[in-house]
Order: C-alpha cells, then structure tokens, then sequence
C-alpha cells in the first residue's frame, strides 16, 4: 500500500490549503478594523460577534466534515489496490492488484472506512495496468460487474445500484454508505473460512458425513472436503469448485447444493450415494485474493496432467482413481463463473457429438435434466457449450473435466458448469438456486440408473 500514499497526502494537502484560504478570507473580513468611535456597549457586542466567528473558524480547521476514507485489504480474501483517493469530492479509484505468477488480477474485495452514514461517495474501478503473465494485460471487463456487491455486517450482501462505464473503461459506482465501515467485493465473497465453516455446518447436520483433508496447500493451508455416505454406495458423485481462484460464484453454487443435498427432500439420494464435494480447490490463490487463473505456469484447471504440480490436484486424482477402480464414478461436476456476457450453461465432451451407446444416452439425459431443473434464477442452457479456445488435445487432457473422462468409463459423466454472474439476481441466495437446481438434477438423473446397459 506504500505506493498510494502520494495521491493520498495531495489531496489532504489541497483541503488544507482551501481551509486556510478560506479562514484567511473570513479573518479579512472580519469587523475589527473600525472606522469611526462607537459605544463601549457597541464594542463589546461587535467584540463577541468577532470571537464568535473566530472560533468557529477554528473549528472548520480542525473538524472535517466526513473522515478520511481508508481502502483496508489486507484481510483472506482481500484485495485492492487503491489509485486515488479523493477525500473532497469522495471519489475513490481501486483496480485489482497484481499478485505475481498468480493469474488474472480481476477480483477485489476490501472495506472502506472513514465514511459518514448517508454519505454518497463513487467507487471507481479500473483495470490492473501491468501484465499478469509476459506482455498480456486483463481486458478491463473481468474486473467491472454492472453491480459492485456491498455489506455493511460483512455477512450478508447485496447488489450496489448500475454502475457507469466511462469512454475510458472506468467503471463508476454511486454508493450511499450504511455504515462508518462497508465492505464492497467483485461479488458476494467466499472465502476459505466460509468454506471451513460450511462444511462444519454439513457435518453438525448430518451426523456421519465425515469432513477430510484432501491435501495441504505448496501454501502449507488446508484443502478441505466432506464425504457423504458410505463408501460402497451404489452411486458415486464427486463434485468441487474453484479451481480458479476468483470464481467466488463456483463456490456459492456449491455451497446451495450441498446445503440442499444436506436437506430432506435429499434424503432418498443420500442413502443410495457416496458424495465427494470440495468447496475450495485453489485455496492459496483464495486466501490471497488472487485471480489463479492462468497461473505461472499453469493453473488448477490445467494441472490435470501426469505430474501436477498442486498436491490437492494430485490428491483428488489420486481419490478419484481410488472411487473408480471400487465402484466406479458415476457423476463429476466441476463449478466455475464464465465471461461477463454468458449465461449459465455446462462445457461438455468434445466429442459429444461423435459419441454413442451409454455415454451418448447419459451425457443427453444429463443436460435434459439439468435444463428441466436448473430454471433460477436464470435458466441453465439447454445444449451443452465446448471449450473450443482450448486448442490442444494435449491441454485438453490437462482439464480435470478431461482427465476425468479419460480415467473413468463410459457410463460417467464429465461436466463443467459455468453459472453466469453479471447481474443483481446472482447474490448468494441466487447462486443458492443454482445450487439446489443442480441438486435435483442430479437426483433425477441417478434415479434413472446411468451404470444401466
Ligand atoms: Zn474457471
């Protein structure tokens, strides 16, 4: 944050100097130069009204109106990088900051403090300038939602009103603050406490779930999961989020399934099924609030290869092998956030079109069923999307979507859920939606018994 002091202390310096000027003003003007004699009543009268304006000169110096607002991101999840402050006009600039090798820097999340409640200040958000990897630099709209997302408890969020794109690809957001202190985010933030947390949550309702450690972080942080079921259950389902860091959606998306398949109306699936269900992959880019995303030199989603280099990706191979060589895996769904003009649909096989027999029959019945299912708040894509900006088989094998394929049978199925993100409608109890949709999906499609020749 050393680098922002500069146009911090300007603008301090440019209140002073229109306090003082106006205090000099006001002294200047002030009746103490008399031109003719008058009583000493009049006098003193006139000597009063003088202290009087005197005094609340002095005050105007020394009080400002408003306090002085203060980007704090130094907190899991945290990140912004503040440009300009503007403490007369309450005009605040942020872009996300560069976090080196650790992908795109598009998401920010901090709190801003020294407000007054009912104050009206502008958020301004621009991108990153410097390149995240060798000469490419983030196209401005990862980083600008039409909505930026505010809490003043730090718990519960909502939607900012539209923002503004200026010609110069700024995003201006005119916010009133509710509190002395608001925290304002990319979206509704997850981080790998609300993970924690969740799965503490699962566990107290369902009694022999059972809450594992997947792997530990290069970062030396936990990597988290909880397994639903018993092990030999007849169907097995692995599903997980956040394989790139900024996706906070991925993880609410799951956090609504889990919450569902954790209710009553999950009851029957969950005594026919082993669910595996990981909240956070990436938790070293999420606790830094980095992007991970294109990662030097490659990212969870693209370390899916014979030697990954993340332990949680080998970790999860490694069980996943283990689920299909037992009892085979009948369903992996990886959740992620796509680009800011997409709607929610799911990346299937490339090969889907060439495909026949029963890996035809259950990738089709799949996208039926989440079509018919996945309907809030926006409904899910009925036909399935194809990564086709990936452009090797070789990277396309590195995908855990891929790598999953290729390492299970042809009764599994493979999917990439992408949920779209920007919009009012996708805050944490949206997403949720999202979440129990894919639930009940999954519910319907397992009952038809996918393992069936
Ligand atoms: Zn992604």
């Amino acid at each position: 944050m050393e680098n922002k002091k500069q146009p911090i202390q300007t603008a301090k310096r440019q209140i002073m100097l229109k306090e003082s000027r106006a205090a000099t003003r006001s002294i200047e003007r002030s009746p103490l130069v008399f031109e003719r004699p008058l009583s000493n009543l009049c006098i003193r009268k006139r000597f009063q009204g003088a202290m009087k304006s005197l005094i609340l000169t002095l005050c105007a110096l020394s009080l400002p109106l408003h306090g002085e607002m203060r980007v704090v991101s130094d907190f899991e999840g945290g990140n912004a990088e503040a440009v300009e402050i503007d403490q007369v006009n309450r005009v605040i600039r942020i872009m996300p900051e560069l976090r080196e090798g650790r992908g795109w820097p598009c998401w920010w999340f901090f709190r801003l403090e020294g407000l007054a409640v009912g104050e009206t200040f502008k958020l301004e958000v621009q991108a990153q300038a410097k390149p995240y990897r060798e000469y490419t630099v983030l196209a401005a709209s990862w980083c600008q939602p039409k909505h930026a997302w505010l809490s003043a408890d730090g718990s519960t969020w909502h939607p900012s009103a539209k923002g503004v794109l200026t010609p110069e690809k700024v995003m201006v957001y005119e916010i009133k603050a509710e509190a002395p202190e608001v925290s304002i985010a990319w979206g509704p933030p997850f981080v790998p406490r609300d993970g924690e947390r969740l799965l503490n949550e699962i566990s107290a309702l369902l009694p022999d779930a059972e809450v594992f450690e997947l792997a530990k972080t290069k970062g030396g942080r936990p990597v988290s999961g909880i397994r639903i079921g018993a092990e030999d259950a007849h169907h097995q389902v692995w599903i997980g989020s956040r394989q790139h860091a900024w996706e906070a959606g991925g993880s609410q998306v799951g956090r609504g399934f889990i919450r569902w398949y954790a209710s009553d109306e999950a009851k029957d699936l969950r005594s026919k099924t082993c669910l595996h269900y990981i909240p956070i992959m990436d938790v070293d880019n999420a606790a830094q609030g980095a992007g991970g995303k294109d990662s030097i030199p490659r990212d969870h989603n693209r370390d899916w290869a014979a030697e990954p280099i993340y332990p949680e990706v080998a970790a999860a191979q490694r069980m996943i092998r283990a689920i299909q060589a037992k009892q085979g895996l009948d369903v992996y769904i990886d959740l992620h956030n796509p680009g800011h003009n997409d709607p929610t649909f799911f990346f299937g096989p490339f090969a889907f079109e060439r495909m026949s027999g029963i890996q035809q029959r259950n990738y089709q019945r799949w996208i039926d069923l989440a079509a018919i299912n996945i309907r809030e708040p926006y409904p899910v894509q009925p036909k399935y999307r194809f990564a086709t900006y990936v452009k090797t088989d070789e990277e396309r094998g590195r995908m855990s979507s891929g790598w999953v394929r290729a390492n299970t049978s042809t009764s599994t199925i493979s999917v990439t859920l992408e949920t779209t993100w920007n919009s009012p409608e996708m805050s944490v109890e949206g997403y949720g939606k999202v979440g129990a949709g894919l639930g009940r999906a999954l519910a319907a499609y397992l009952a038809e018994e996918p393992g069936r020749n």
